[in-house]
């Protein structure tokens, strides 16, 4: 069942009748939908876990998200700065993201783009569209298009067919990535047409937001091999959250799930300073000391890349742990600390 209101909530039993007059003005601010998917998940937790549960938190509304939030700051990652036409941003000089479509699946309540995803825009139409494509031909230092949104797989086939085929008659790019909840959140909707829909002379990368290994059901586990069976090469991007993912325990178990499925885990992101989402923020010494315990435990194939948004727009940052430090007495010799704490001298070269 599709939940999309208050009262869908109320009676699913996912929120009480008592958070009634909390959430009204909540959901009157931000969107709620929870997927066929996502509440079939739900509706195995006990009513007194949800509060807790780490599929839940990302999804239910809570009244603390009107709360004041001192940190936040508007457009938290400067799309705006970095938006020349509709629906294009164009921040680096290789690669653009095309949002074609400002809805979701799910609304998950962390988000980094809640103030502009599902305020009533319309998908892009065919000449906004065409106005990305004549954008897209006149630079051809741009290599890569990044779908994004909105969730780009909501895309009817017909209408993904078209714009892949538009993005790949521009001789100079190369590649098309695909930013998607889809496969976790909606796996009925990666069928065979949508699948041919992407084929084209373009490399597909699909990049799979996921946070907990236990949004990988049997259903999503179904339509991710339907899409690396195609040739569909995956990665995985999650989001850092408090109290859903931050322990070794958790991200091992996610990082590992991503493997066997054949994701590669590419980034966990630092939890932007969007406004209402002080609750699930981490602190950014703890996230580089968490990623650092991996380090030696767990199979090189499951590290991402910590990445940070720096606010404004200046872009994505790695946050890593500094493994290796030069010696501060000018001699060019380096100190190199091992998973297990200890401090090496690194001879020096030539
Ligand atoms: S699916 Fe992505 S864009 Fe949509 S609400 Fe969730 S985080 Fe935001």
């Amino acid at each position: 069942m599709t939940i999309r209101s208050l009262n869908e909530l109320i009676h699913s039993g996912l929120a009480a009748e008592s958070d009634r007059q909390g959430l009204g003005p909540v959901v009157e601010q931000f969107a709620v939908t929870l997927s066929d998917e996502v509440t079939a998940i739900l509706a195995k937790v006990p009513a007194e876990d949800l509060p807790h549960d780490p599929i839940a938190r990302q999804y239910i509304p809570r009244a603390a998200e009107l709360e004041p939030d001192p940190l936040a700051v508007d457009d938290p990652i400067g799309d705006a700065r970095f938006t020349p036409i509709k629906g294009l941003t164009h921040r680096y000089p290789d690669r653009v993201l095309l949002k074609p479509l400002e809805v979701c699946a799910v609304y998950c309540r962390f988000c980094f783009r809640r103030e502009t995803i599902n305020q009533g825009e319309s998908p892009l139409n065919e000449t906004e569209l065409q106005t990305i494509y004549d954008y897209l031909a006149a630079r051809p230092k741009i290599w890569e298009v990044i779908l994004s949104g909105g969730d780009p797989l909501l895309l009817s086939p017909r209408r993904m067919a078209k714009i892949v085929a538009r993005l790949a008659a521009i001789p100079h790019i190369g590649v098309l990535r695909i930013h998607t909840r889809i496969p976790v959140v909606e796996p009925s909707l990666i069928t065979d047409d949508l699948i041919a829909a992407l084929k084209s002379r373009l490399p597909v990368f699909v990049l799979l937001h996921s946070n907990h290994p236990r949004e990988f059901t049997e259903a999503a586990v179904a339509a991710i091999a339907r899409l690396v069976d195609a040739g569909i090469p995956m990665l995985g991007q999650s989001v850092l959250l408090r109290g859903i993912n931050d322990s070794a325990e958790v991200l091992t178990a996610l990082f590992r799930r991503m493997i066997e499925l054949r994701i590669k885990p590419h980034y966990l992101h630092h939890t932007d300073l969007t406004a209402g989402t002080a609750e699930f923020r981490t602190d950014i010494g703890d996230g580089i000391a968490l990623l650092r315990s991996l380090r030696g435990k767990v199979s090189g194939l499951c590290h991402p890349h910590y990445m940070i948004e720096i606010p404004g727009g200046a872009g994505k940052i790695p946050l890593t742990y500094p493994w290796a430090k030069p010696l501060a007495d000018g001699s060019g010799q380096w100190l190199i600390e091992s998973p297990d704490g200890l401090v090496y001298d690194y001879p020096l070269q030539g």
